[in-house]
């Protein structure tokens, strides 16, 4: 007979790990804030180093001596540290991230320096400004919806970018039509794809499909901030305007440290008008309050089904619960999104509606949207050009 196998205890884990010495700042490592999305798992305990650019060697022994700690944790019997190296280097001291380990003992924390401010996050370079398109929960259409935005925000005469950080399921490239693979310029920076004038790349082009999903979480921050790094999004003489993150759906670790690492001029939340995606909704506000990123608008997705004999809606999944959670948030209502078999189908076959059929009601209702979001972005920004407008 076999024993069970436990999950470790996260306090205990952390304690290993801080009596494990960074020798950078020669304080523990979790002090040191190099414990990066801890997986607690039955018989297996695991994380990531995030080490700055040049520090492999350095930290190779720390990822060793690590693994040898969570060993000799109770019911550990296989830990998995992953180091990566590719972390702009910081200007002073690391900082103690307390909110990634909630589950550390008030002594733990006594022990512990205290926290100093969160690290400065980063916007790309030749990139004016980012919005994160967000969900409570997954299958609300938020990518759909983030395509569509995209390629509304194009038609305006924006240059525009979409990043597909969704770690569950990429789908941009299907949504936009792109199948070929990125390839890399001469400055060693990604070439990002294009569709409808809209520069494209997924993390399912550097995160392979395969990839445990375990390992999923901890590796999505970092193979975003790569994403946002190392791919030419514009030039010095072509910026790009805006760059569209499609998050992730859900509000745990890896969205909270996606938002505090990147620098998010707003988010754009996306919800069906049930009370469980709602409930969802007002705990991704709460995220993006943490980390004092505005909320640009909710949007209301999948808010009726036209009834195909007499346009009269039919309210599925009831309606006008975003409105209302929008009112309470005290953000913009940016509209409404029939349920569409259009839509579905354009999304299947590459073909979003907001590029395609731009004079269509989906497009139109995309083009509303995207007016609200860009004065909205005016206003934040102060001092942003107007957008060409695009006639053909
Ligand atoms: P998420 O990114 O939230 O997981 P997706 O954008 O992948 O969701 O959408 C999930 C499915 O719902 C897709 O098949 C998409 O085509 C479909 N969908 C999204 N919005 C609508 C809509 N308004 N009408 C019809 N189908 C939709």
């Amino acid at each position: 007979m076999t024993d069970t196998p436990v999950t470790p205890d996260r306090t205990a884990v952390l304690a290993a790990l801080e009596a494990v010495t960074d020798p950078k700042t020669g304080q523990g490592l979790v002090s040191a804030g190099l414990v990066q999305g801890l997986v607690t798992a039955p018989g297996r305990a695991g994380f990531m180093i995030e080490a700055e650019l040049g520090e492999a060697e350095l930290y190779a022994p720390v990822r060793a001596a690590a693994e040898a700690a969570l060993m000799t944790v109770p019911g550990v019997t296989r830990a998995q540290v992953v180091l990566t190296a590719e972390r702009a280097p910081t200007a002073g001291p690391r900082t103690v991230r307390m909110s990634r380990n909630p589950q550390l003992s008030t002594e733990a924390k006594a022990q512990l320096s205290p926290p100093r401010a969160p690290p400065p996050s980063q916007k790309p370079a030749h990139v004016r400004q980012v919005v994160a398109v967000a969900s409570g929960k997954g299958g609300v259409g938020k990518s759909t919806v983030a395509v569509n935005l995209a390629c509304a925000f194009a038609r305006l005469g924006y240059a525009v970018g979409l990043l597909d950080a969704d770690v569950y399921g990429p789908s941009v490239p299907r949504l936009l039509g792109l199948d070929a693979e990125p390839v890399m310029g001469p400055d060693k920076k990604l070439i990002p794809l294009e569709a409808y004038g809209v520069k494209a790349i997924s993390i399912g082009n550097i995160v392979p499909e395969g990839a445990p999903m375990i390992w999923r979480g901890p590796m999505a921050s970092s193979a975003v901030s790569q994403l946002l790094n190392d791919v030419a999004w514009g030039g010095e003489a072509a910026p790009l305007d805006l760059l569209i993150i499609d998050m992730p759906p859900g509000t745990g670790d890896i969205q909270l440290t996606l938002a505090q690492k990147v620098a998010v001029d707003g988010a754009v939340i996306v919800s069906t008008p049930q009370e469980v995606a709602l409930i969802d909704v007002r705990r991704g506000a709460a995220m993006f309050e943490k980390t004092a990123t505005p909320i640009l608008g909710v949007i209301e997705n999948m808010a009726y089904f036209p009834d195909p004999a007499t346009g009269a809606p039919i309210e599925i999944f009831g309606r006008g619960g975003a409105r209302a959670t929008a009112e309470a948030l005290g953000a913009p209502f940016l509209g409404e999104l029939p349920l569409d078999i259009e839509l579905r189908a354009g999304s299947d076959a590459g073909r979003p509606p907001a590029a395609v059929d731009p004079t269509g009601d989906m497009a139109q209702r995309f083009l509303a949207m995207v007016e609200q979001i860009a004065a909205r972005l005016e206003t934040l920004a102060g001092d942003r050009p107007p957008p060409k407008i695009v006639v053909d």
